[in-house]
């Protein structure tokens, strides 16, 4: 077990630290030796070495590996020194500032993680710390002065007690912000007497330092200082408001017009910040059909199954439907049976009417999730063209039956068989089709198209089934690459010259080395696939908004709600883009344009994503992320305030205007 806890820890310095622009070798050595599996909770243990706070008792956290890495980097601490922490919690930092300095002097209000935390450093034999019970706000003036202090919650404003308490070229590093908001953390260098240097290492979370010089018991300020507005939140507001492109409503021929300067890339990628919400459907409709109308835009690809997409795209071209069940009928269902949805599905229809095939606007889908459908229409297709090969296919295919109703068991089945059951059933299925079959297939051959895809879909969805099981980053980076290729094969089969619009969520298409997701997740997406893919010719576009409502659910497979969007949080994108005052905007992020608002928005900021599920009450834990927005995007779309999409309601239910027949009742 020490050994697995070992390369766990490597694996850490790496991929969430040293990956992240930590550098300082004595920093990282100290990260590489101290066993955090040790200060966590029991039972805790596996997850010692994930990059997230753990609780530790009395509502207490210990902190981010990442957060405590930059926090110890920017202290400079010396062999010689003489260090304090205020906030020991678990003692973790403590331990690994004892690995860096000479002596160490922690301190915490609750006498039971002070307690715990020494017991842990006396049974792995750190003896050069002190641990302390009582109000660290105010500092520890006996064992002062200190060559650096590190505090680990977060105050109003930093403790005049703690900077008289550095020596002169002393470094206190605190977070410092709102109460219940995120913070700022800050360095502080002593440079004289009276003299103090500040730098702003970006936003951070941190439980609330309580005491004299921080905040009462009831989040109320303790001490009355005055807290100056943080001179960089203003200075980016007022930024972003000199910078906005203003939007006008979105039916004004005006508001696509602002997205011509997209118009050359191959690709134009189009987010959304929530799955729900009306203004995003609406404002990337209208963009796409300016991209066809008058650029040739012909491919429409979004985060949708294949098959549901495709009943679409048979019906704005007015091929001959192929048997099919209820369209976008699965959970979520309102993401793509809305009726923002349906009226482009409409208006492809017109302007597809009298074109010949190859100037037709398509609807294809790139998404994984139609292992069933996927295998209906493969054999579909046998059936009619070559029912031999239709009954083998049938046999290989047969291997995923006992998991088609509940895919995401198959995983834990291949583990106990300890092979990959399917896998070579469904690859060889796949191979033969596109070799010997459909690999020359064309953009005038739908039926072959949707079979080949349908093919590739199947064994992709097969091996994303059995890593789902294991967690982490790669079945998301599956889902990605499976969409990325889907995207190239569009690209592929309808020529040189062909060009597409890609719909998806924020998380799918702002590249994700520039957010939380690459850099401490190790997550790639579709947004960095293809600026890399097609480096140069990429256009990624994120929406935002401030508040308003959404639909959403609480839970996977709960009920739709319509549910209020809580106000953004101070400390994110969001809240500074609605500081700017400027209600609806696009802001132009491409490299050599607006060099001073790329900067500044290329700090790394939170900003939210809301999917399919919404859950305000954790909405900080759960919804918001650190990302650098001019980095991750080439432009940015802003509502201030938004409302929930138009669903219709599911098959089976009583919608009386549109009944099961979506899209093509409406
Ligand atoms: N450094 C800790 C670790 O590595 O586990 C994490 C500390 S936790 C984020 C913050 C700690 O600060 C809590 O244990 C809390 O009780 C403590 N705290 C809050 N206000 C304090 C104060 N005025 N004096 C001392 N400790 C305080």
């Amino acid at each position: 077990m020490a050994a697995a806890y070992d390369a766990a820890r490597m694996r850490m310095v790496r991929n969430h630290l040293s990956a992240r622009g930590l550098h300082d070798a004595r920093v990282l050595a100290a990260m590489a030796q101290v066993p955090r599996e040790r200060f966590v909770d029991p039972g805790m243990e596996e997850f010692a070495y994930e990059d997230s706070p753990l609780p530790i008792g009395e509502g207490q956290t210990i902190s981010q590996p990442y957060i405590v890495a930059l926090m110890l980097e920017a202290a400079e601490i010396a062999p010689g020194d003489r260090v304090l922490e205020v906030g020991t919690g678990s003692g973790y930092a403590a331990a690994l500032m004892s690995r860096l300095a000479r002596k160490v002097h922690t301190i915490e209000r609750h006498a039971s993680l002070a307690q715990q935390a020494r017991a842990r450093f006396a049974q792995l034999e750190y003896d050069n710390i002190d641990v302390h019970t009582g109000d660290g706000s105010r500092g520890l003036p006996a064992a002062a002065p200190f060559d650096a202090i590190l505090v680990a919650a977060g105050a109003p404003a930093p403790p005049q007690s703690l900077q008289s308490q550095l020596a002169i070229g002393g470094r206190l590093v605190i977070p410092v912000g709102d109460e219940g908001s995120v913070q700022e953390l800050l360095k502080i260098r002593r440079t004289g007497e009276d003299s103090f240097e500040q730098e702003n290492l970006g936003a951070v979370m941190f439980v609330p330092l309580i005491g004299e010089q921080g905040w009462a018991e009831d989040g109320r300020r303790a001490a009355s200082r005055h807290v100056p507005a943080t001179a960089r939140g203003n200075d980016t507001a007022s930024l972003i408001a000199e910078h906005a492109i203003p939007l006008p409503d979105i039916d004004d021929e005006a508001f696509a017009g602002a997205f011509e300067r997209y118009a050359d890339a191959r690709v134009v990628l189009l987010g959304e910040c929530s799955h729900g919400t009306s203004e995003f459907y609406s404002a990337r409709a209208a963009i796409t059909r300016r991209l066809v109308e008058r650029h040739g835009f012909t491919i429409v690809a979004v985060e949708a199954d294949w098959p549901d997409a495709s009943v679409v795209n048979r019906h704005v071209r007015r091929l001959p439907a192929r048997p099919h069940g209820a369209v976008f009928a699965r959970f979520p269902t309102w993401m793509w049976r809305n009726r923002e949805v349906a009226a482009l599905a409409g208006w492809m229809c017109r302007y597809n009417e009298g074109r010949e095939y190859e100037q037709q606007v398509g609807f294809y889908g790139l998404d994984i999730y139609s292992l069933n459908a996927s295998i209906e229409a493969v054999l579909d297709y046998l059936d009619r063209t070559d029912p031999e090969a239709a009954v083998i296919a049938r046999e290989r295919y047969g291997c995923l039956t006992p998991w088609q109703r509940s895919p995401e068991i198959y995983g834990r089945a291949a583990l106990r068989a300890g092979h990959a059951l399917c896998e070579d059933a469904v690859i060889r299925q796949c191979r033969e089709l596109l070799d010997h079959r459909l690999g020359d297939v064309d953009e005038l051959q739908p039926d072959r198209l949707d079979a080949a895809q349908n093919a590739r879909l199947v064994a992709s969805a097969e091996r994303y089934y059995r890593v789902m099981y294991y967690g982490g980053a790669e079945s998301w980076n599956l889902r990605d690459e499976h969409m990325a290729d889907t995207l190239d094969q569009l690209l592929r089969v309808h020529g040189p010259r062909s060009r597409a619009v890609v719909w998806a969520h924020n998380s799918h298409i702002g590249d994700a080395r520039h957010t939380d997701m690459g850099q401490s997740r190790g997550e790639h997406n579709i947004g960095q696939l293809v600026r890399q893919r097609h480096s140069g010719e990429t256009a990624l576009i994120g929406f935002g908004t401030h508040t308003g409502t959404v639909a959403a659910a609480h839970d996977w497979g709960d009920e739709m709600e319509v549910m209020d969007v809580r106000p953004s949080r101070s400390g994110s994108v969001e809240r500074l883009c609605h500081d700017s005052g400027v209600r609806r905007f696009l802001l132009d992020l491409r490299e050599g344009h607006d060099e001073t608002l790329r900067r500044a928005m290329s700090e790394p900021l939170l900003q939210r994503f809301i999917g399919v599920i919404y859950r305000p009450a954790t909405e900080l834990q759960s919804h918001y992320a650190r990302t650098s927005l001019a980095r991750q995007y080439d432009g940015y779309v802003w509502f201030d305030e938004t409302s929930a999409v138009q669903a219709i309601s599911g098959p089976g239910t009583s919608d009386e205007q549109v009944p099961e027949t979506y899209p093509f009742g409406v």
